[in-house]
């Protein structure tokens, strides 16, 4: 035994040399497992939505489809990565708050099962396309909701928010529905907020907004056919941030989700999951370039950084805390802090700061754990032209490039030379 870390029998070392280093590696079994051990403690009637956001590769995308993922949009190529990796139109929601005329008009062509409309405005605009269509467009109400909720990375209600209208100013426009005949609103859409680690929290957000959901239906006079609960739910990363336990999440939640089947059959319930769903199956690898010291630090600077994995420097927090890090391609010895940073000429660019791992070598392998979601697509891969890395994924035992990382050519066709 070398020490070396696999996933389903593939080591490390043999992706590294195939594909090249930087890459995100995804484990297929990891994501199924996180998906499906959720999916078989939560109520049938609520049904799952991955937010493509987290992590956009159509790869990912079809393996979660495949298993009954449904699918949650904001652009339009996230659209048609949903319709490509096989998610039917009728299970797919369109959100975000700069929808173009474009991508409104391709919702309404695919037939996905709801707009998520989120200005007053936007309404008007999806009501005068659908009529021009001589058709409905089925539309939820995102609701920017007069109260907040604790416990979350980011907050989303009781704030002046671009997303979604104002609790009261929907209260306050009875005539809505009537007033958009080319709109048919099945039902309402909030979300309160994104690292959600506490169950009593995703069970009473959910809770409140179903209530909310009932109270506009009935003030606005539509039939509730549909509420989304947002979602948020959050994965620990750090020291002393345990995960979420599916079993406690679902009994809180479970019979709220039954309440409200059992007072609208046939009404469909969402719940979003874009980082709980992704993060747990991705591992960032990097391979060490120079090991040096600077001022009685050590350094490993590896040829992948910020650029690809801007996350790492610290999500939601001014103090940098460090992702889980290891050596990949063999244990090792002599564990000590690290400061592993990136080819980047900024100081910034540190993807872990005095990380405790064995003495490190040029050559080796160092990985950065949980990092499916909110990897390359929330990164700057464009700054100083390293351009998007290799993204693998490994399934039934087999590994396969599902994106292959940009060249020097790609990268200077774009450009025009005057
Ligand atoms: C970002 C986002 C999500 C996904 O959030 P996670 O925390 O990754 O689950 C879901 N819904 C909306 C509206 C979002 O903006």
């Amino acid at each position: 035994m070398t020490g070396e870390v696999v996933i389903q029998g593939v080591p490390m070392s043999e992706l590294a040399e195939r594909f090249g280093t930087p890459f995100y590696v995804y484990d297929g079994d990891s994501l199924r497992g996180q998906y499906q051990d959720l999916r078989e403690r939560l109520h049938p009637a609520m049904e799952m939505f991955y937010s493509l956001k987290a992590n956009p590769n159509v790869a990912v995308c079809a393996l979660l489809g495949s298993l009954g993922a449904r699918a949650e949009v904001s652009s339009m190529v996230e659209l048609r990565t949903a319709l490509a990796a096989g998610v039917a139109p009728g299970d797919i929601i369109f959100l975000g708050p700069g929808k173009s005329r474009a991508e409104l008009e391709a919702c309404l062509a695919e037939g996905i099962f709801a707009l998520v409309c989120e200005s007053f405005g936007e309404l008007a605009m999806i009501d005068e396309l659908a009529r021009e269509r001589g058709g409905i467009a089925p539309v939820m109400l995102r609701i920017n909701p007069s109260f907040a909720i604790k416990g979350s990375g980011l907050t989303m209600g009781g704030k002046p928010r671009q997303f979604g209208i104002d609790e009261q100013q929907l209260f306050d426009e009875a005539d809505l529905v009537k007033n958009h005949p080319g709109v048919r609103v099945l039902g309402v859409h909030a979300y309160m907020g994104t690292r959600i680690l506490d169950p009593e929290v995703i069970a009473e957000n959910a809770r409140r907004i179903i209530d909310l959901a009932e109270r506009l239906a009935e003030r606005l006079d539509f039939v509730l056919e549909a509420v989304d609960v947002g979602g948020g739910l959050g994965v620990g990363y750090f020291t002393g941030e345990p995960d979420l336990d599916p079993a406690a999440v679902c009994g809180l939640l479970n019979p709220v989700v039954e309440a409200f089947h059992a007072a609208h059959p046939g009404a469909r319930l969402l719940l979003e999951l874009g980082r709980y769903l992704a993060a747990p199956c991705g591992t960032y690898v990097t391979r060490v370039r120079y090991v040096k010291t600077s001022m009685q630090e050590r350094f490993a600077v590896t040829d992948g950084g910020t650029n690809h994995h801007m996350a790492a420097v610290g999500i939601g927090s001014f103090v940098k805390r460090n992702f889980p890090m290891r050596l990949l391609n063999r244990a090792g010895t002599d564990p000590g802090p690290w400061n592993v940073t990136g080819p980047l000429c900024t100081p910034n660019d540190t993807v872990g700061r005095n990380v405790e791992l064995p003495e490190l070598q040029p050559g080796d392998l160092v990985g950065v754990l949980r990092s499916g979601a909110y990897g390359p697509s929330a990164s700057p891969v464009l700054f100083l032209s390293h351009g998007h890395p290799a993204e693998v994924l490994v399934d039934g035992g087999q590994a396969r490039l599902v994106r292959r990382r940009d060249t020097v050519e790609d990268l200077l066709r774009t450009q025009i030379l005057g």
